[in-house]
């Protein structure tokens, strides 16, 4: 049996240097897959697919809101011509309905432990619509490592050098921030991974730059000390949304190759600004995520916040509108307040306002967007502050002996049984 499986592409942020990553929902679902499926996989970001092809089966891996209408189009197309479509992944679970009417079933949740259930139904003919297991989330426990044989590692590559691979070591987050959908996804519930689960995939991954995808690491002192404690003798290093403001634990995460962190910054607060101030006091550089728009902002906050990540001085910054994605409190309360512009999902890229702000026009929150962009990286430019950061991952592999090679290979790391030679701490740059 041959089953595709295929990642819709979504359109970039025309303001965002184009470059691409190894996807991670793709690799996850299949690790699912029994092997004696013949999977192929097309991410469809980088290149053209061929969709005159005749799989048995197409499976389609859908993670944004953005993705969706591409999605909707390979299955009509497939579908077309008799070749059934399935379809899971977050955006699916988010537009379950919508997906169900173009799909012939949608896997609603997280996969391991379900699939064999569907592949049965599906040799049987008898696939259901819908097979919804946002109810049953698998024992963490059970989650395998990413399947990554199936990625070709030449198409994710910037400039010649092999892009950082995505990897987990949790799922589930236990706070419910306005914009968000993972309390609709995960039930507000943070589930880490056993720690040797962990550090077993990330021995597996030949690469020395790695992303931790995690919503949040911020969300159990004791879990992160052991996890970057165990993490810190494969000498990787990797970039992460948040990390605990606590010395302890930025050191621990310094050690362990903490590289740079995305982190939200909503308002110019001193808050915020000691914690900038402690990744860079512990070596740890930062890219700041910071979306503009939200009900409490008026033209001159959105201002003032822009020219507070110029003042600060971040390594990067990545600027979005407020967008009000489905399944989040967000959209609860714009829709009832009736500030939803449409529900053309292609424009949902955090790019483009679909949404009335609350104090301002539609149009003065786009142009505020653009100028963000352009106020932040205006002197300097994009490319300049990514070399920077680049230097700063570079030196770190130097002063701790490793060095990885443009194909992402590493001189120097440690595997699983070796015993690990760690020279004295080199201090922070
Ligand atoms: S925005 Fe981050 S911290 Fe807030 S609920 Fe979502 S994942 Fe959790």
């Amino acid at each position: 049996m041959w089953m595709k499986l295929i990642y819709p592409r979504w359109p970039k942020l025309p303001e965002q240097t184009e470059f691409h990553l190894p996807p991670h929902g793709p690799i996850v679902f299949a690790a699912s897959v029994p092997p004696e499926v013949h999977l192929t996989f097309h991410d469809d970001n980088r290149g053209e697919p061929d969709l005159e092809d005749r799989p048995d089966l197409v499976a389609l891996s859908v993670m944004l809101t953005c993705q969706v209408p591409r999605a909707k189009e390979i299955a009509g197309i497939y579908r077309r011509r008799g070749i059934p479509v399935i379809a899971g992944g977050i955006a699916v679970a988010i537009h379950s309905e919508e997906m169900a009417q173009v799909c012939d079933a949608v896997f609603l949740g997280e996969v391991e432990g379900h699939f064999q259930e569907v592949l049965d139904d599906f040799r049987a003919r008898r696939l259901k619509k819908v097979y919804d297991r946002m109810q049953s989330l698998p024992p963490i426990e059970a989650v395998p490592p990413a399947r990554r044989e199936i990625l070709d590692y030449s198409l994710y590559t910037y400039r010649g050098v092999r892009m950082v691979d995505l990897v987990h070591a949790s799922r589930g987050c236990r706070f419910n921030c306005p914009p968000c959908s993972v309390a609709f996804l995960g039930g507000r519930c943070f589930r880490p991974r056993p720690i040797e689960r962990v550090v077993e995939e990330v021995a597996g991954i030949d690469n020395g730059r790695l992303f931790f995808v995690d919503n949040s690491l911020a969300q159990n002192k004791a879990w992160e000390l052991d996890l970057f404690r165990a993490l810190k003798p494969l000498r990787r290093k990797w970039i992460s949304h948040p990390i605990e403001a606590d010395d302890e634990v930025l050191q621990a995460a310094y050690e362990a190759g903490a590289w740079y962190v995305y982190q939200a910054i909503t308002a110019p607060t001193e808050g915020i600004r000691r914690r900038i101030q402690m990744y860079r006091d512990h070596g740890i550089a930062i890219e700041g995520t910071i979306i503009l728009g939200t009900d409490d902002q008026t033209r001159e906050d959105v201002i003032r916040l822009v020219e507070f990540c110029v003042e600060m001085d971040l390594d990067m910054a990545e600027f979005t509108v407020m967008t009000p994605f489905l399944h989040t409190p967000y959209r609860e309360q714009v829709e009832a307040e009736g500030r939803v512009l449409h529900n053309d999902w292609s424009q949902y890229t955090t790019g483009k306002v679909v949404f009335q702000p609350k104090h301002m026009t539609p149009s003065e929150l786009q142009d505020l967007y653009y100028w963000a962009w352009d106020r932040f990286y205006g002197a300097d430019g994009r490319q300049t502050r990514m070399a920077r950061l680049f230097r700063k991952v570079v030196q770190r592999e130097k002063q701790d002996g490793t060095t990885t090679m443009p194909d992402g290979t590493v001189r120097g790391w440690v595997r699983p049984g070796q015993t690990p030679q760690i020279p004295d701490s080199p201090g922070h740059p």
